[in-house]
């Protein structure tokens, strides 16, 4: 009989992740076998919606601009599985948990748990969800007590009927990470707002409202000159306000995505705070979509790994499975650790988010200097790691792994956004300089390292703690170094930071797997050999190219 390869099959996407359960008893205590439980049913989920995933994959978004009598409409038509993603992700609350009360300072985990496991099914529905989630938190931060009370519930509720999503539309063809030459202009209508002007990529078109930045008539040049806005995309009869949609993007990935050019031609705007300092009222928006970044980035190294581990069970070449082959067992190996330090790291950011708005709800001063540096460097590090680990599991099926109907080109596709939107690795490097400038934050990372290897004392971690450290340390040592030589610091901001984002995975993963070890964990075994491969693989960045030799080179 002619042969036939068998594609490779999901598990459940709670059980057989890794890290996902150990982590879940470690930091939700009591509440762990309830939220394991729930877990558990979505992992199952997960599978169901893969499955309508590769099946759903021609369809694609359309923009419908005309009706059939030759009004304008600006419909964007989204897949049938987007459709299905909207009621499911409220339905299992992937907004609203990280708000609800229950778990306290742990509902960020709780949330981005959920994330974690059915995000990588829902074909990127993630991204309005971050922004959704950003908005919120935004508003929050506003004090606004009119938009809060009118627009958080919105975005906040478990209702499919009643959710709202929202985007975030910052870019304009001058640029996304430098908003300063923002053309967008907004005049005072009476008590309202319109703005007038183009928006080059808004990736949640069929949201019902967006914030947005703009530059209020008469206000300076530059970012400081932006103010904050909140549009309503559409009227009580869904025909869009004053806004026009140009074209959908053409994209490498997230193609289910509609991301679209917009003209704004008076589209009326409430403001947030005052009629400056939009830049600096965003910022929430940040911190919360950065950690979406991160989440997203590990929930698609482990869809990738679970295929590409599958698949090396399934798939014989010279005489054996792949996975009994040495070589394509220690490849496989490698991600393993590059995923288990990722891991940490992003769900680490999503502790700090919850730690921060438990001690704001309560009215408690909360010392932000490590969450402004860690989140950032959990953004950059984790989307370098998605793509590497992506590109790694095509290989490692092959040249199935290029073939678009199975689906897995897709996973390298996806994760190549991750490192660009929400702040380049660049530019996220240098803010992360800026932060460290500030004074307090490299303690802040050292404290921080500290306390996860804190209570390592299996023999085994020894020699991952002391990469960790002492690549936190050399990394600092470089930065005082360098901190007189603006071009030398600059140049070599990414290896920096990305010293740092692995160094503090490597103490983060160290440090759970000794919580593993003293538990008695069945996976205990795995996680000590994680943190064994990931210092392997090596955290230590740090080195000065030549100024010289980097101009001659680009
Ligand atoms: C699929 C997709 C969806 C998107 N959706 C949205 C959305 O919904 N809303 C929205 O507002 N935006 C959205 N964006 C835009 C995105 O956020 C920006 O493209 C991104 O922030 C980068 O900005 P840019 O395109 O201006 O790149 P540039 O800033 O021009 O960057 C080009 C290169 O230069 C590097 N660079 C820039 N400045 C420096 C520096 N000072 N030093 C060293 N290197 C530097 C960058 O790292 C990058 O490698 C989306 C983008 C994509 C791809």
């Amino acid at each position: 009989m002619a042969f036939f390869q068998e594609p490779p099959r999901l598990g459940n996407q709670f059980d057989d992740d890794p890290l996902l359960p150990s982590w879940i008893d470690r930091c939700l205590g009591p509440a762990a076998p309830e939220i394991a439980g729930e877990l558990r049913a979505l992992g199952d989920l997960a599978v169901e919606c893969y499955a309508k995933q590769l099946a759903d994959m021609p369809n694609e978004p359309e923009l419908v601009q005309w009706d059939a009598w030759g009004q304008r409409v600006d419909r964007i038509e989204v897949s049938p599985l987007w459709r299905e993603a909207q009621v499911l992700a409220a339905r299992h609350g992937m907004v609203a948990a990280g708000y609800e009360p229950r778990l306290g300072a742990h509902a960020r985990t709780h949330q981005f748990a959920i994330v974690h496991v059915l995000g990588p099914s829902l074909d990127v529905y993630s991204c309005p969800l971050a922004m959704t989630d950003g908005a919120a938190r935004t508003l929050l931060a506003s004090g606004d007590a009119a938009l809060i009370d009118r627009y958080v519930p919105l975005l906040t509720t478990r209702d499919p009927a009643r959710m709202w999503t929202s985007g975030q539309w910052m870019t304009e063809r001058t640029g996304g990470s430098d908003v300063s030459q923002s053309e967008t202009v907004a005049r005072r209508d009476g008590d309202t707002w319109r703005l007038y002007g183009t928006k080059w990529f808004t990736s949640a078109t069929t949201s019902q409202m967006a914030l947005t930045l703009a530059r209020p008539e008469g206000n300076s040049e530059g970012s400081r000159g932006l103010a904050l806005f909140l549009v309503e995309l559409r009227d009580e009869r869904g025909r869009l306000r004053n806004i026009s949609v140009n074209r959908l993007k053409d994209k490498l990935g997230t193609r289910k995505v509609p991301t679209a050019e917009l003209t704004l031609d008076g589209a009326p705007a409430t403001l947030i705070g005052a009629p400056g300092d939009g830049v600096r009222a965003i910022t929430p928006m940040l911190s919360v979509t950065r950690t979406w970044n991160a989440v997203s980035a590990v929930s698609g190294m482990r869809r990738a790994l679970a295929l590409a581990r599958d698949y090396a069970r399934r798939r014989r070449a010279f005489g054996a499975l792949l996975v009994e082959k040495p070589l394509h067992a220690d490849t496989l190996a490698g991600l393993e650790a590059e995923y288990a330090g990722a891991f940490c790291l992003a769900f680490r950011s999503a502790e700090l988010i919850g730690a921060l708005e438990r001690g704001a709800a309560e009215g408690r001063e909360v010392d932000e200097r490590l969450s402004r540096t860690l989140i950032p460097l959990a953004k950059l590090t984790t989307g370098k790691q998605a793509v590497a680990v992506a590109s790694e599991a095509i290989e490692a099926c092959g040249g199935a792994g290029y073939v678009e109907d199975t689906g897995l080109p897709r996973l390298l596709a996806d994760a190549q956004v991750l490192p660009i939107w929400e702040g380049t690795t660049n530019v996220l490097s240098l803010d992360t300089l800026r932060a460290l400038g500030k004074g307090g934050a490299i303690e802040a990372l050292g404290a921080e390292l500290e306390r996860a290897v804190g209570g390592v004392r299996d023999a085994s971690l020894a020699r991952p703690v002391e990469a960790a450290r002492g690549a936190l340390r050399r990394a600092a040592a470089w930065f005082a170094e360098a901190l007189p030589q603006p071009d030398r610091l600059e140049a070599g901001a990414r290896r920096f930071a990305l010293t740092l984002g692995r160094s503090l995975e490597l103490a983060l993963l160290a440090g759970h797997a000794q919580w593993c070890v003293d538990q008695g964990r069945a996976d205990a075994p795995w996680m000590t050999a994680a943190a064994r491969r990931l210092a392997l693989e090596g955290v230590d960045r740090i080195g000065d190219a030549s100024l010289e030799d980097t101009r001659r080179l680009a």
